[in-house]
């Protein structure tokens, strides 16, 4: 499959389809939560006040963040397009869902997206596991393989490639995992132009 064939796209958000502004270890500090630890996994193990606590903090700063977010370069651009040329597209997030949809909002996107193919931490197991990118294949009834996961971030391709998906790194200017990422684009509208 080429990508210009390609009809069911997903996306991750932060960092994608916006400016990053996320500060994981600014959150790791106010969290207490080590360094090397992946913030949903830690805070997955912590007893439950605790982790409810956390994840309340968490859903208060992210709602910051999502109400004063920006588009990525050429994102806006993209996922017009897209929508144009009749294809599906869905959300991928460790966010929350209800963050994707005030982010989605901000950058001027949330009618490409329908609500129930935007999926957040809670609606499935968190990437870089496969099972969001499974649910979206079996409500779109296509196999994995005709999936296109594009993201920014190592969790997105391991996701995508777990999945049996197509995979593409946008937004960093070199590609670390040339083995992970089937395409790379510098970004939104490098991607787009590989679809002319
Ligand atoms: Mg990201």
């Amino acid at each position: 499959m080429s990508l210009r064939e390609a009809r069911h796209w997903v996306f991750d958000m932060d960092g994608t389809l916006t400016v990053a502004v996320h500060d994981f270890a600014a959150i790791r500090r106010h969290l207490e939560i080590p360094p090397e630890d992946d913030i949903l996994g830690h805070l997955a193990a912590l007893p439950e006040a605790e982790a409810a606590a956390k994840h309340a903090w968490l859903l208060d700063h992210e709602r910051e963040l999502a109400l004063a977010s920006t588009a990525a370069h050429g994102a806006v651009e993209l996922v017009r397009e897209l929508a144009a040329r009749g294809c599906r597209l869905g959300i991928l997030t460790r966010n929350a869902r209800e963050l994707a949809h005030l982010t989605l909002q901000a950058i001027g996107l949330a009618d490409c997206f329908a609500a129930e193919q935007v999926l957040g931490r809670d609606e499935a197991a968190p990437k870089p596991q496969p099972a969001g990118l499974l649910h979206i294949a079996r409500a779109w009834n296509v196999a994995p393989e005709a999936l296109v996961m594009v993201g920014d971030h190592r969790h997105d391709l391991d996701c995508g490639r777990a999945a049996g998906a197509r995979t593409v790194l946008v937004n960093l200017p070199e590609n670390p995992w040339p083995g992970l990422a089937d395409w790379h684009a510098r970004d939104c509208a490098a991607l787009k132009a590989l679809l002319d």
